[in-house]
């Protein structure tokens, strides 16, 4: 599956391109381990990370090398389900270049999860995204509502 994607050897204890060896070399060799400690330490500390890792129990509902869709606790609709990367990424705006193959993934990952749950007549997908975008965790999810009729536009 991850080397379909062309994403083999991404994980949670691989730091992100700001610590590539070129930011490295540019900011010295210190900089970089101060770097990866931060990114651990965020990591270690997120809500959705110990979900994903079932250090926080959670209401599975799809799983693969890439994602964790769990239901979501607070649900707004009669399926509300939240699909997150393994891999700690603190918004859609934090993406790079190499989450290109894994944002598709999460949202054919929604799609899949949707005609599971046979929501022929409708959903919709949500990426509440930083601060004016309603985000409240800062790891990556794409929410799946369905179930009822949405209103649109949304608040
Ligand atoms: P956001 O506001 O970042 O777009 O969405 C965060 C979502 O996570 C909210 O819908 C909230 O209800 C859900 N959530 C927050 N804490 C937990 C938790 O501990 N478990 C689960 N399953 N969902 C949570
Ligand atoms: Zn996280």
């Amino acid at each position: 599956m991850l080397s379909s994607l062309g994403l083999k050897g991404r994980g949670l204890g691989r730091p992100r391109s700001a610590i590539s060896s070129e930011f490295s070399e540019s900011k010295g060799a210190g900089y970089a381990e101060s770097v990866l400690f931060l990114y651990t330490e965020r990591a270690m500390s997120c809500l959705f990370c110990k979900i994903v890792e079932g250090a926080i129990p959670s209401t599975a509902i799809y799983q693969d090398d890439l994602c964790y869709a769990f239901a979501d606790i607070h649900p707004q609709a009669p399926v509300h389900v939240l699909i997150a990367p393994r891999e700690h990424i603190v918004s859609l705006a934090d993406g790079e270049e190499a989450d290109r193959a894994l944002f598709g993934h999460l949202l054919w990952v929604a799609a899949r999860i949707a005609r599971d749950k046979d929501l022929a007549a409708g959903y919709r997908v949500v990426v509440n995204t930083g601060e004016d975008g309603g985000q409240t965790v800062d790891h990556l999810h794409f929410h799946l509502l369905g179930g009822r009729s949405l209103t649109w536009p949304p608040g």
